[in-house]
């Protein structure tokens, strides 16, 4: 193969000319370390080139070569439970080998242990016929999770051979007779990240992904197959909701991407993760879990392609046809390590030093999450529900990453510093956030949990908004301007913000709200609204029914009631209607 030589180093890009042999996106070897770099720009013989690691060291005249592949990624069993840089180089075999999170210069090592064995059981027989999608056979992965073994893309024909054992990710497993003659199939294949994996149908996501986070859930729910982005400034609580949503969100795999924040960040996950007992499945949420890290510490050239490795990973479960969560912590330090890029590029910057292209990248990412037909002749479904955290700076949302992503995702989680401040968590605003498969979703809840969650829910947010136009005026006229039925709505909206919305993701119990418990608890909420009418009605004072301590914190504090026990919200419920026919019974008089 003919070699390239480095003409010029700009830090993770490097220059190279005699490379008339290379195509765009090409992986190539760097120097004569060989450190690993991809092609992002062609001009003639020139590539430029982004590495992947440390370019100390390199210089003009060192020799560069082309591998003449795209930056695949290695899909097969042991994804899950590992850890991967953002070129897919695992981690904690780097860690074991090396003592530390780095590797050595230009080592190149396989992404999916070479030696491991798995046991393979075949579900397809020597004469079926097998395309592109088909199942061939099964590998218990983990305990929770199943891998299915499937045909590539490309390849058709009648199964010629077929074996049940224990093999390695690259034995042969099966052969497939096709046109072009016998095709061995093994446990593990290939795919280019920055290329989409191929399904069947793309298709309207109508379920919500419960995420057991009341906010998220009863007021801007996001579907599964959806994307989401949670934009806020530095500690108003990005990265605790995509913890918690990887924690708790009804889906059977999660794609962690930790892209470009602390190295902190990311040991909090690999400490907290295994020992996070999945209620579903008695089994550690690492048995269903991939990690990406490309923390702010290691190479900025590889933060670009994390979260391509990120959702190609996600794509090949969905093609299994499971429920795949992935989340990006954050993509404006990935659109900072475009940025960087595209200046060394000398290209021509366009908003805040932003390439023209930032948008378009952008939703290459998003537009890959989807709920899906999957190929392969069964039909079944997978879907990829994708969320990112954005960290504009200073909290300003009208900068360039977070107007691209809003104008691609479909659910806005807008994370307010003043909320974060007064310890308002999750400190998602209510009056500017919003999701667009709020009226779908409505209707699936309207179905699944109670005929009238739609109206519980567009009740509550009235008074939330209510609340904010009467604040104004207690602002300029006091308290004392308003009727009893507005005071009697600020007390409900600020019971709704209070016991509500507040959700502590480090209490035991109120971490998580299932679906029939969110709406047992806004009920109640509600449930106090309506029948403190009735009192007002019946011409009782405000104040009086303000009184009801008792009853009234038994309300604030159904949030601590076990899953097990919400039918208690039901006797709260009672007691609540109880004290109000007394109050009426012995108040109601008192105008007469
Ligand atoms: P960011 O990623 O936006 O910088 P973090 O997610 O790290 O912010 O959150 C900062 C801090 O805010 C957390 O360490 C925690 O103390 C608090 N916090 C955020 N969300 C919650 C929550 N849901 N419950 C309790 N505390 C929270
Ligand atoms: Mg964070």
């Amino acid at each position: 193969m003919k070699t390239g030589k480095i003409i010029k180093v700009s830090g993770p890009l490097v220059v190279a000319g005699g490379m008339d042999e290379a195509n765009i996106y090409d992986m190539v070897r760097v120097g004569n370390a060989g450190l690993i770099g991809e092609i992002i720009e062609m001009r003639d013989d020139r590539a430029s080139i982004q590495v992947y690691e440390e370019t100390t060291g390199i210089g003009p005249g060192d020799p560069v070569v082309t591998t003449g592949e795209p930056l695949s990624i290695e899909l097969g069993p042991g994804l899950i439970e590992s850890m991967f840089d953002g070129i897919q180089r695992p981690l904690d075999a780097i860690e074991k080998a090396t003592n530390s999170p780095f590797l050595k210069k230009g080592v190149s090592v396989k992404s999916l242990n070479r030696e491991r064995l798995w046991e393979f059981v075949p579900t397809a027989k020597v004469g079926d016929i097998v395309e592109a999608g088909d199942v061939i056979g099964t590998v218990q992965e983990t305990a929770v999770v199943l891998h299915k073994i499937m045909v590539p893309f490309g390849v058709k024909g009648a199964i010629k051979e077929i074996k049940a054992g224990e093999f390695t990710v690259i034995e042969t497993v099966c052969v497939v007779e096709t046109e072009k003659g016998p095709k061995d199939l093994m446990l593990m294949q290939k795919w280019p990240a920055r290329r989409g994996r191929p399904f069947a149908k793309k298709m309207k996501p109508e379920a919500p992904m419960v995420t057991g986070q009341r906010v998220i859930d009863t007021f801007f729910p996001i579907a599964k197959g959806g994307a989401a982005a949670v934009p806020g400034p530095f500690g108003a609580g990005k990265t605790v909701v995509q913890h918690a949503i990887a924690k708790w969100g009804d889906s059977e795999i999660v794609v962690y991407v930790g892209c470009g924040e602390r190295g902190n960040e990311m040991t909090d996950v690999v400490n907290e993760f295994p020992e996070l007992i999945d209620p579903k499945t008695g089994e550690s949420l690492m048995k269903r879990t991939v990690l990406i890290a490309n923390t702010s510490n290691m190479p900025v050239a590889a933060r670009e392609a994390c979260i391509y490795t990120g959702i190609t990973i996600s794509e090949y479960f969905r093609d299994m046809g499971y429920a795949v969560s992935i989340m990006a912590d954050s993509t404006s330090r990935w659109a900072e390590a475009l940025r960087e890029m595209s200046g060394r590029l000398e290209e021509m910057p366009g908003d805040e030093g932003y390439p023209a292209y930032l948008g378009s990248r952008l939703a290459d990412y998003y537009e890959r999450a989807g709920k899906v037909t999957c190929l392969g002749t069964d039909g079944r479904e997978g879907s990829i529900t994708a969320i990112g955290a954005v960290s504009p700076p200073g909290g300003d949302i009208s900068e360039p990453v977070s107007q691209a992503t809003l104008r691609i995702v479909k659910v806005f989680w807008g994370l307010d510093a003043q909320l974060a401040y007064k310890r308002h968590f999750p400190s998602i605003n209510w009056l500017n956030s919003y999701s667009l498969y709020e009226d779908t979703i409505g209707t699936w809840m309207n179905q699944e949990v109670a005929s009238d969650w739609a109206e519980l829910r567009q009740n509550a947010m009235s008074i939330l908004q209510e609340e904010s136009a009467l604040d104004e005026i207690v602002r300029l006229v006091g308290i004392e301007a308003l009727s009893e039925r507005d005071r009697l709505k600020l007390e409900v909206a600020k019971s709704i913000r209070e016991d509500y919305l507040q959700q502590n993701a480090f209490h035991e119990i109120d971490t998580y709200s299932s679906l029939a418990k969110q709406y047992k608890m806004l009920k109640l909420i509600l449930l106090f609204s309506s029948e403190a009418e009735r009192a007002l009605d019946a011409g009782v004072y405000l104040d009086k029914i303000l009184k009801l301590d008792d009853v009234r914190d038994k309300v604030a504090r159904s949030k601590y009631i076990h899953e097990d026990e919400i039918s208690k919200m039901d006797n709260i419920a009672e007691e609540l209607k109880a004290e109000i026919d007394t109050l009426i019974k012995v108040g109601g008089v008192q105008n007469a």
